[in-house]
């Protein structure tokens, strides 16, 4: 149990990421105590379904004792190697040639990093040498889609396309350009999948035409948008959008920091979407959010143009801590957990979480219900026939939020009035309808 003195405390000295700081300072602060399973528990000692696994990262639940004891076995063994100078560790060699061997086609060299936002930054810094590597230094526009999130690094943040990471910070650079979400719910070219995907490829041609074809270094998407409010492109956009790469000569980065790992049923959304990039970034999954780990995975015609470019001398990029050896024995843990049938649990649980949210439909406040595996959302509306959003002025992120809660329930309350679901895949039947019960019921309390 919590007293007021810890509220006191994170008011004077914790700053929270991504939140307003005073509101946060009048608010004061929610303590999480212990979790296990999907349930987490809080300083009051309520217990609450996690339907956000934690930040869409704890994907194989909390309290699994062989995490645990691989971290600690290896923090007993070795609690640190750098991965600088030719040097390794046995449990970051071992996680990256399993990653390899399951990615899609050729992503067979894995860069290790602390978190999404550095596996990003470090897709844009691998591009770059790539481009001078080819002789083509002039390549340095990069293009990224409205409504997207890749992280809140300083090149990062501006690949993303969220108003509050630029304003105040000076960012976009005029060096990353976007173009529109393949957002169906919400599209002026209407709801129709191929209408969509023909009208995200048009964008995407008139873009590289626009900046120069010889200009353009990148294309970056997330197979689900996910911060931007779990947004579902039409099925065969990624396909169509990496074939226009592949045409175009861009280069294709599939951002599956929260796509990856299970969320949408296979390890790698692009497995579904049938495609290979020439770079996935990865992160929360991979760990499942129990120590800090991000992944850039490069295709093999990637790595050798930027290995010979370099030839002897170094390429200059990397942390103290990338591929730590203690994160990759999670990393090699969780993946047998997940083969072990937290994948196979979370796809069976997903189509009855989509179940579900369906049932909502004809709740008054439901516009819309979207998702794929264990990654859903339903879009709140004032009016559903013409779409019509909750009034600014009313809105209910943070009420709905805390309603939520005090009904036992962990979601994502996004500011545009979409509520976000992404559980951890060993979620149970129970845990999946308590989710939909605990929705319902904060459903008809905002009405
Ligand atoms: N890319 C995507 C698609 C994300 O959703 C996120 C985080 O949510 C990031 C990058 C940044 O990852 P991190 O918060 O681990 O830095």
């Amino acid at each position: 149990m919590y007293s007021n003195s810890l509220i006191e405390l994170d008011r004077a000295h914790l700053v929270h990421p991504v939140s307003s700081y005073r509101g946060h300072e009048q608010q004061g602060v929610r303590v999480l105590t212990s979790a296990k399973g999907a349930t987490v528990v809080d300083s009051r000692g309520r217990q609450l379904v996690d339907g956000f696994a934690g930040l869409w990262c704890v994907n194989a639940g909390y309290g699994h004792e062989s995490i645990v004891e691989a971290a600690a076995r290896q923090m007993r063994d070795l609690p640190y190697a750098t991965a600088y100078f030719g040097l390794g560790s046995e449990p970051a060699i071992r996680l990256a040639a399993e990653l390899a061997d399951r990615a899609p086609g050729d992503l067979n060299h894995i860069y290790f990093t602390l978190g999404g936002s550095d596996a990003v930054d470090s897709t844009v810094r691998f591009i770059r040498f790539y481009w001078h590597a080819r002789g083509e230094p002039q390549r340095d526009q990069f293009i990224s889609i409205e409504q997207g999130y890749h992280g809140s690094s300083t090149v990062g943040a501006g690949l993303t396309a969220l108003p509050n990471f630029h304003a105040g910070f000076g960012i976009p650079f005029d060096w990353q350009h976007k173009i529109p979400s393949p957002y169906p719910y919400r599209n002026p070219v209407g709801e129709d999948g191929n209408a969509i995907i023909q009208a995200s490829l048009a964008a995407l041609r008139a873009k590289v035409d626009t900046i120069g074809a010889n200009r353009v270094a990148a294309f970056y998407a997330e197979p689900i948008q996910g911060s931007g409010g779990v947004i579902v492109p039409p099925s065969g956009w990624m396909k169509a959008m990496r074939g226009l790469c592949k045409e175009l000569d861009i280069l294709f980065v599939a951002d599956e920091v929260i796509t990856g790992f299970g969320r949408t049923g296979p390890l790698f959304a692009c497995t579904e979407d049938e495609i290979v990039p020439d770079f996935i970034t990865a992160a929360k999954g991979l760990t499942s959010g129990y120590v800090p780990m991000g992944a850039v995975f490069m295709a093999d015609h990637v790595y050798q143009v930027i290995a010979d470019g370099a030839g002897t001398s170094a390429v200059g990029h990397g942390y103290t801590y990338s591929a730590h050896p203690v994160s990759a024995a999670v990393g090699l843990e969780v993946l047998k957990l997940y083969e072990g049938g937290l994948l196979e649990n979370g796809l069976r649980a997903g189509k009855r979480l989509m179940a579900g949210l369906e049932s909502l439909k004809d709740h008054p406040l439901v516009g819309d219900v979207r998702g794929r595996g264990m990654l859903a959302a339903i879009e709140l509306v004032a009016d559903k026939a013409a779409k019509t959003p909750l009034p600014a002025e009313a809105q209910p992120s943070r009420r709905i939020f805390d309603r939520a809660w005090e009904n036992g329930l962990v979601i994502r309350a996004f500011a545009n009035g979409v509520l976000g679901y992404a559980p951890p895949l060993c979620c149970t039947d129970a845990d999946i309808d308590a989710i939909i019960e605990r929705t319902a019921k904060t459903l008809d309390q905002t009405l």
